[in-house]
């Protein structure tokens, strides 16, 4: 037997039970497994008529002729329809009432609030995209945007997309070079940016950053600037000819040159994004429009149960896919009234999301593990001081999370009220694809859920057989859906080769994971990160989440270094709770706890204490840069995602 096709085991005890309070599920949009069942077959087997009513609310200047093109890896979706995504997300709430609703409150670092209604943030996109045609920038120019977290963002990115230009959005963390190179990859003919942003009290300087990126580029002709922060805490230098202030330009430009938006195919760039960078080099994904539109629409509305009242917050950055469709379409095209915070979490102390949410009256709240791991290990007493009664309804998405991260926030932020979607998704995919419906479903903590409307995964084995229930295996999507990547910028073959090769005919995820009877999946990790000891083949996450499990431990990170005699010797790096400090003791305890609770086999070789994990900049454990670590290897790859690369540096020191 070869290795890939020895099967993903599971150790863990079967998943605790939580159902949504039948105050929630009378409310809620779906109510009941049953009408959720009866929706996802339809979605399946009809998806015409599924699609057709799903999207009538959203604006199509003309409607499609047929729903599918599929040509295995190409897909084409809604073929012969013709729209422009900002009039879904903005227009159509201008004869309703929604058009007086806040669409964004934005809350500074510093604690400055203001906000835009529909009406007011539909006439800033308007008198933007004015701006960028009276620039030159036309209908299929690539801009790239570098910005913070400012309700600029926003409408620098409608304002994109109302004139037919692809974004590329890029997150304001990264260096000089990473900007140059997603500049490049892609060709961008513009770049919006600001002088600078507020992160824990200091200015992260943006324009400066954008000014020695554009040292090594060519195709950037125009610059434009928000002025955020004014010259006396952000002086900038503005190079003559390129670079514009914003509203000057937008002062100047034709307002009538907005208005009308540029009307496009289904199947026109809406924008490029590229990955976080977890396994390797970044991929330059490319959405397109009338799909994605209608795949976060949807998900939007029924994942997060979008009510009209609600206060909906996803504290993503926008530099991520998470930003991009569950803070800017997804929620507009509902008409839903979206938190915008530009800083830290622990600015200036960890208590500050639970403030914010007491002072807006947030409602639903969407946020990642590793955000949740970082505030369970800085205690329980943070959220508690906060008044939290408004929230209905919590969210995650980035890692597999660990029923013992899943049961805190459940229990510290939503007291025990409020349904948790764990939402399974990718930049690849575009929007949710699986999840528990939170009326609808019960949940089980650790495990992500049943599919979305239309969505068919599958476990399966190398060679593309499904794998049985409760049987691990790869993650694989048989059939295309509406916000699928159509290719990788420029390279279809990287696409082809990347997501179309490993299980011909489906879609390869690179995630490992594991169904039970009831249809639910969990994500046990990447493929590329399943440990093999003594010949079991286990997921990272379940070790992980056994050891986070201890009291004593914040976060953890599993990885295997070779072994001449099991194959692959576990190594365990562990960061513990605020205030404690590693010990042998500690070791012994954490190294037997994993044993009892996985097997003897499981055993860490080695378990390392670090004060920090190294992790992308949207979050996530880098785990390949753990293995060279661990196998005493110069770290290899890119590590331009890497959030601290102080971190490398004293890992490699201990
Ligand atoms: P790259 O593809 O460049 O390595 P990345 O995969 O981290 O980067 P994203 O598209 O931001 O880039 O992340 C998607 C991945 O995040 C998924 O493939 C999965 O591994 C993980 N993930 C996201 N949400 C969940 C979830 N709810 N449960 C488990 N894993 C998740
Ligand atoms: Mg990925």
């Amino acid at each position: 037997m070869s290795e890939q096709d020895k099967k993903i085991e599971t150790f863990s005890e079967p998943t605790k039970i939580i159902q949504p309070s039948a105050e929630f599920r009378a409310k809620a949009r779906v109510k009941s497994l049953a009408e959720y069942q009866a929706l996802y077959t339809e979605s399946l087997e009809s998806p015409e008529s599924f699609w057709k009513r799903e999207t009538q609310d959203l604006v199509f200047r003309k409607p499609w002729t047929r729903l599918l093109d599929w040509q295995c890896p190409f897909a084409k979706w809604f073929i012969g329809a013709e729209l422009n995504a900002t009039e879904s997300c903005l227009d159509r709430h201008l004869n309703t009432k929604t058009r007086d609703k806040q669409a964004l409150i934005w809350e500074s670092e510093p604690g400055e609030v203001t906000s835009l209604t529909y009406a007011e943030l539909h006439a800033k996109v308007v008198e933007f995209a004015a701006a960028l045609k009276q620039a030159g920038i036309q209908k299929g120019d690539r801009v790239a945007i570098y910005m913070g977290m400012v309700p600029e963002v926003v409408v620098g990115i409608l304002a994109c997309a109302r004139i037919g230009a692809p974004h590329t959005v890029v997150f304001g963390g990264f260096a000089a070079e990473s900007l140059r190179d997603r500049i490049n990859d892609c060709g961008a003919k513009a770049v919006l940016t600001q002088d600078g942003s507020w992160r824990k009290g200091k200015v992260v300087p943006l324009k400066a950053t954008v000014d020695e990126a554009l040292r090594g580029t060519s195709t950037v002709e125009k610059v434009f600037v928000y002025n955020r922060l004014g010259a006396a805490e952000c002086p900038i230098q503005m190079q003559a000819g390129r670079d514009v202030d914003w509203y000057d330009a937008v002062g100047a430009a034709d307002r009538k040159l907005g208005e009308q938006p540029e009307i496009v195919d289904s199947e026109h760039p809406l924008f490029i994004l590229y990955t976080s960078g977890s396994t390797g080099k970044p991929k330059g994904v490319m959405h397109t429009t009338a799909g994605y539109l209608a795949g976060t629409y949807l998900t939007s509305k029924y994942v997060f149960d979008l009510q009209p009242e609600d206060v909906y917050w996803c504290t993503a950055d926008v530099g991520w896919v998470t930003g991009h469709s569950y803070i800017v379409y997804g929620p507009l095209a509902n008409g839903a009234t979206c938190l915008l915070y530009e800083g830290a979490p622990n600015a200036p102390d960890w208590g500050r999301f639970w403030q914010i949410i007491e002072k807006h009256k947030v409602n639903i709240l969407y946020t990642a593990p590793t955000a949740i791991r970082a505030f369970m290990r800085q205690g329980s007493e943070w959220p508690a001081k906060s008044d939290l009664s408004s929230l209905r309804l919590l969210g995650t998405v980035g890692e597999p999370i660990n029923p013992e991260a899943w049961l805190w926030y459940y229990r510290e932020i939503g007291r025990n009220r409020c349904p948790v979607v764990d939402t399974w998704w990718q930049t690849e995919t575009g929007a949710i694809m699986l999840t528990t419906l939170p009326g609808a479903h019960v949940m089980k903590p650790g495990s992500a859920g049943l599919p979305f409307f239309g969505v068919k995964p599958e476990c399966v084995d190398s060679a593309g057989k499904a794998v049985g229930a409760n049987e691990g295996g790869l993650l694989v999507l048989r059939k295309p859906w509406p916000s699928m990547l159509r290719t990788v910028w420029g390279d279809d073959e990287r696409f082809r080769q990347q997501y179309w090769s490993d299980v011909p005919g489906s879609y390869f995820t690179g995630d490992g994971a594991h169904s039970d009877p009831d249809g639910y999946f969990t994500v046990v990790g990447r493929i590329d990160d399943v440990l093999n000891v003594s010949g079991h083949r286990i997921g990272t996450a379940e070790i992980e989440s056994v050891l986070v499990a201890h009291p004593a431990v914040a976060e953890a990170a599993a990885v295997g270094r070779p072994d001449d005699l099991t194959g692959q010797a576990l190594v365990a790096f562990v960061t513990l709770k605020a205030g404690l400090t590693p010990n042998e003791t500690m070791e012994r305890e954490l190294a037997d706890h994993v044993a009892k609770d996985i097997g003897k086999f499981a055993r860490p070789a080695s378990i390392r204490f670090a004060d920090g994990l190294p992790k992308t900049r949207s979050g996530k454990i880098m785990r390949r840069l753990l293995k060279d670590i661990a196998a005493g290897r110069e770290t290899s790859g890119d590590t331009s995602t890497l959030e601290d690369q102080g971190v490398l540096t004293k890992l490699r020191e201990d």
